[in-house]
């Protein structure tokens, strides 16, 4: 931060008289001092007026001290008139301009995450303090990135970005430099809240902001991959497929019924990945029992997420009993 002194204008007035040759024409000379950064010619704000007085005959200066107070608010009216002294004002006006534009944008920021997080969509992402979730998370690791995964009339499931970071702005770092199309990027476990629940999320900061990719891409970078193309000719794999992409739309009935038909269809074929993700949309429409069989179904040929997803559930029914559970994946080797 730095001063300059300009002059700023100049008039020529006669009736002073000169202190040393009695000369009567003057210029009034109106200098004013501002502040600048880095830039001399972009003026920040004016910080003073000073009025140097100077015989026109001998160049000696006239004693400003001895102006009458009425010829000093003439000089200052002509010399800093509101108009001209404006643009001394630029830098000022600059930073409000570009305050009140991040202002508008962040508000605006804020309002589509309120829009997103009342109608959810596969694909939002979400930027999540963990420590609303789980006070116990240390405070290095509070940040997450969560995407929507599925969705049922009632809830919405989520995965989490395998890094935690300790500062939200890494989050949109990962966004910009596509790291979260990486297959590893987000880890498979789903976190299923209500709505109702994230809505408290939103509303308590632990949801900070949702952002809904536009044609795949965020920020302008792609985040989004069709992962197709893999295991196509294994049975079941493509009922799946079709099942989750109902998922999408699971917000009306007839696609959750259709879901729900693809994923049995797959199921019924011993897809692992269909079968357990019957027994999530079961457990999502309160079927606990059907969900906790077909995810027993995959859990005993090994898939890791259904042994994962039937022990965490399985307190939800009186007739499971984890031990049993237990006592058999072992028998089936696992
Ligand atoms: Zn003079």
């Amino acid at each position: 931060m730095e001063y300059k002194q300009i002059e700023f204008k100049k008039i020529t007035v006669d009736h002073l008289t000169c202190q040393s040759c009695n000369a009567k024409q003057h210029n009034v000379i109106g200098k004013l001092t501002y502040l600048y950064f880095f830039l001399e010619s972009i003026p920040f704000v004016p910080v003073k007026k000073s009025i140097n007085i100077v015989c026109n005959h001998c160049d000696s200066s006239f004693d400003v001290d001895s102006l009458s107070s009425s010829d000093y608010k003439i000089f200052s009216k002509k010399l800093f008139k509101l108009h001209a002294l404006i643009p001394m004002y630029t830098g000022v006006i600059m930073v409000l301009l570009a305050l009140s534009y991040w202002q508008y944008n962040s508000y605006q920021a804020d309002s589509l995450s309120k829009e997103y997080i009342e109608s959810p969509k596969v694909n939002d992402f979400y930027y999540i303090n963990q420590k609303g979730i789980n006070d116990e998370i240390p405070h290095n690791k509070k940040y997450v990135l969560g995407k929507v995964v599925s969705l049922t009339p009632n809830t919405v499931s989520l995965v989490f970005s395998r890094f935690l970071f300790e500062n939200k702005s890494s989050l949109a770092n990962d966004i910009r430099s596509s790291k979260v199309i990486g297959v590893k990027y987000f880890n498979k476990k789903h976190h299923v809240f209500t709505r109702e629940k994230l809505l408290n999320f939103y509303q308590n900061e632990t949801v900070l902001s949702v952002l809904r990719p536009k044609n795949s891409k965020l920020f302008g970078t792609l985040v989004l991959t069709s992962n197709l193309g893999i295991n196509k000719q294994v049975k079941g794999y493509s009922e799946n497929r079709i099942g989750l992409s109902f998922m999408l739309d699971a917000d009306n009935k007839a696609s959750l019924e259709d879901a729900e038909r693809f994923f049995l269809e797959s199921a019924n074929q011993g897809y692992v990945q269909g079968q357990l993700n019957l027994a999530r949309l079961y457990l999502d429409t309160n079927q606990t029992d059907k969900a906790l069989a077909w995810s027993k179904i995959a859990a005993l040929k090994g898939y890791d997420l259904a042994i994962e997803f039937y022990t965490q559930h399985c307190n939800s029914s009186e007739a499971c009993d984890i031990a049993a559970f237990n006592a058999e994946l072992i028998e089936a080797g696992f």
